[in-house]
């Protein structure tokens, strides 16, 4: 069985002491909770400030971002190991923006998740068309294409811990999400290029996020649809008690 994933994308907001504002708040809202995964993904900055509060607990903190390398003179970059090295042991992997202000390509996301799993971190992968494929016609084939890209030469047991994050760039920040209908009808295309990339058993055992203006109004009938095994919250996930609603939905 998919255990579900419910993660915060906190994007490039919040001090460390504004994230442990928010963790002092939001742990107590979610003790015990264990139906599902629970990861908040906050800036480097505050990365190792999260891991070490959410210690014990059933909160886990991921990285937004990393480079596939161990070291080396990138600037601005930082390693798989370095967030081993913290404790951090989750990480989103080709989001939108990255690929859409920072040049992110799927080349890369390949090597990174290639890095990501011969770390034991889990990767959060990102795929999701932009508004012109979905009025072109083009939703599956770049949905595909993405899918196929990211996960070149990824065999099916390196597969295991994979985590994918449908995100249709239309409805990220926006305040439309995607109806359950299409969000799940975008699922069912990703898992089934799954199967042919890395196997029946892999498209099986993965779960598959949908994200895109996700809030506690919402998030029952997304869960709700066969295929859909978790959210990617960005704003939603910000605040305490509107993060929790969408913890419990
Ligand atoms: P919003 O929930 O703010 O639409 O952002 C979604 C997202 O990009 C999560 O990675």
């Amino acid at each position: 069985m998919r255990k579900p994933m419910i993660a915060g994308n906190w994007k490039m907001y919040k001090t460390p002491k504004e994230s442990l504002a928010f963790l002092d708040a939001f742990l107590p809202l979610v003790e015990g909770h264990t139906r599902d995964e629970i990861i908040i993904c906050p800036t480097m900055s505050s990365l190792a400030f999260v891991v070490e509060a959410s210690e014990g607990t059933n909160v886990r903190a991921g990285a937004q971002n990393m480079h596939w390398l161990n070291e080396g003179p990138y600037t601005g970059q930082t390693s798989p190991t370095m967030l081993v090295s913290i404790g951090c042991r989750h990480v989103i992997l080709g989001h939108s923006e990255q690929r859409l202000y920072f040049n992110e390509t799927y080349e890369r996301v390949n090597l990174k998740l290639k890095a990501a799993i011969n770390h034991g971190i889990t990767p959060i992968v990102c795929v999701g068309e932009l508004l012109a494929e979905r009025e072109d016609g083009k939703t599956e084939e770049t949905l595909r294409t993405q899918v196929r890209a990211a996960l070149r030469n990824i065999s099916s047991s390196e597969a295991r811990r994979l985590v994918i994050a449908y995100e249709p760039i239309w409805a990220i920040g926006t305040g439309s999400t995607a109806s359950p209908e299409v969000a799940a009808h975008a699922h069912a295309i990703i898992r089934n290029e799954l199967a042919s990339c890395c196997g029946e058993q892999t498209a099986q055992n993965t779960r598959i996020l949908y994200g895109g203006s996700v809030k506690p109004e919402n998030i029952s009938e997304l869960m709700a649809q066969d295929g859909i095994d978790g959210a990617l919250v960005g704003g939603a996930s910000l605040v305490p008690t509107t993060f929790a609603n969408i913890v419990h939905y």
